[in-house]
């Protein structure tokens, strides 16, 4: 018989669940790492989509946001969260990861890949 996967009432504790085959891909000794994200990821999307559109001259093309967002990601310390424990992972706070997307969209703004 299984057991654990029901959710819980007060909704705070989390178990595994497993993924459907079809979007198992990324494996680390025989387990499935797919669930495993850089929650600074999502911090970095966030302020780049507050910050950016009004910056001035600042290209927004696919290849300068994607630098921006790559600069960006690079400067921060990484925030991988393991999925089935709670609070393992302390959140950079968000005002650094503004920064480092503005001081990322500053250098990109000086030196476009595509000049
Ligand atoms: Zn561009």
């Amino acid at each position: 018989m299984d057991e654990g996967l029901e959710e819980t009432e007060d909704g705070m504790e989390e178990y595994s669940r497993p993924l459907p085959r079809s979007e198992k891909k990324f494996m680390v000794l025989g387990h499935c790492m797919d669930h495993m994200k850089n929650k600074n990821e999502e911090l970095v999307k966030k302020a780049m989509e507050e910050a950016l559109p009004g910056m001035e001259s600042l290209c927004l093309c696919a290849m300068c946001t994607e630098d921006i967002f790559a600069l960006a990601l690079n400067s921060i310390p990484a925030g991988y969260q393991h999925s089935m424990s709670i609070a393992l992972f302390k959140k950079t706070a968000f005002e650094e990861i503004r920064k480092a997307v503005l001081e990322a969209a500053g250098k990109v703004k000086e030196k476009p890949k595509h000049a």
